[in-house]
């Protein structure tokens, strides 16, 4: 635990590594890196913060993100929920790889759907480069986190506020590495003050059941979906094997499959064949475009459901929870 100040308001950081925490062996070395070994209370200590902030961190994970997994996912939601229900903390602040950041941070909304900021961070340097970027997006992160009136699941990088609905990841290497597509970014950090362009997502009733539901759930029964996408010369086999194991009655067999679609959510024919087997056999079956922008605009003829506006990535994640929360018991 890290206090800067004993006066309100207090931001609660939780680290779970990611480039941010990331270490090289030489500071030219912005790639060959180690992500997650920093620890998040090392990583506070070396801001120069405000004054009349409490700032308190807590290690819940330490791994880089592409390993991320649902048992940290299930970690992060207790976390949050117990930091964000205490009166005397203004918002909380997640330090996150990049590459899943997007989703957890759209799982993050799904069961909290937060009255306070959750704010991700991140960096696409590791600390220990000549000029990292993740101090400055930490600093920004929690100004946004002790700024009165926003509230949902956000994320913040190179000065930039994204809704948990919208981000992601759309740069290999640049700084600025996230975008928020059609609808553009929530608001941007300048100079520690936070200049909103719109508000964040409205309540959500079914975030409290989701999250009691994730939260006694053991993660090794948290339902299975994957993701398989429609290209040129894609087919059915896939489908196919994953049938062929749900038939056998193995554990864990498929319950879900999301469809990474072409254009407005239209597949190729093989793969629409299966996907329709898999439908009959009693597989949630969902389609996303894979177009980095855009949604699905609803058509008369279609027989598989769309997610509409979410990513093939988010949409697995929102039919994990519609799964989850229709096993019996739920
Ligand atoms: N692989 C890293 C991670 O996601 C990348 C990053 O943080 O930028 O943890």
């Amino acid at each position: 635990m890290v206090t800067k100040s004993e006066a309100s308001p207090c931001v609660v950081v939780l680290g779970t590594g990611g480039t941010i925490a990331g270490q090289a062996a030489s500071a030219g070395d912005n790639l060959g890196y180690v992500a997650g070994q920093i620890g998040v209370e090392a990583l506070v200590q070396q801001l120069a913060l405000p004054d009349g902030l409490t700032l308190k961190s807590e290690q819940v994970a330490q791994l880089d993100s592409k390993d991320m997994d649902f048992s940290v996912w299930q970690a992060l939601a207790a976390r949050c929920s117990h930091w964000l229900a205490r009166d005397d903390v203004a918002g909380v602040v997640i330090t996150h790889g990049t590459d899943t950041l997007e989703e957890t941070a759209f799982f993050l909304q799904s069961v909290l759907a937060p009255t306070k900021p959750v704010v991700l961070t991140c960096a696409m340097r590791p600390a220990t480069a000549l000029a990292p970027d993740g101090p400055q997006n930490l600093r920004d992160a929690i100004a946004v986190a002790a700024t009165p009136g926003p509230h949902g699941v956000m994320a913040v990088c190179a000065g930039t506020v994204h809704g948990a609905f919208d981000v992601q990841k759309v740069h290999t290497y640049r700084l600025d590495a996230f975008a928020s597509g059609d609808a553009g970014p929530l608001g941007y950090v300048e100079e520690g003050a936070v200049r909103w362009l719109r508000t964040g997502p409205d309540n959500d009733r079914e975030a409290a059941r989701r999250l009691a539901c994730v939260l006694r759930t053991d993660v090794a029964d948290w339902p299975r979906v994957e993701i398989l996408t429609s290209h040129a010369g894609a087919g059915g086999r896939l489908v196919e094997a994953l049938l062929q194991e749900r038939r056998s009655g193995v554990a864990q067999a498929v319950q879900g499959l999301v469809l990474a679609a072409t254009g407005n959510g239209s597949l190729h024919q093989g793969l629409e064949s299966a996907a329709l087997t898999a439908q009959e056999e009693g597989v949630a079956v969902v389609r996303a475009t894979r177009c980095c922008e855009g949604r699905i605009l609803a058509t008369p003829q279609a027989v598989l459901r769309d997610a509409g506006a979410l990513t093939p990535v988010k949409a697995r994640i929102a039919l994990m929870l519609a799964l989850l929360l229709a096993m019996p018991g739920a």
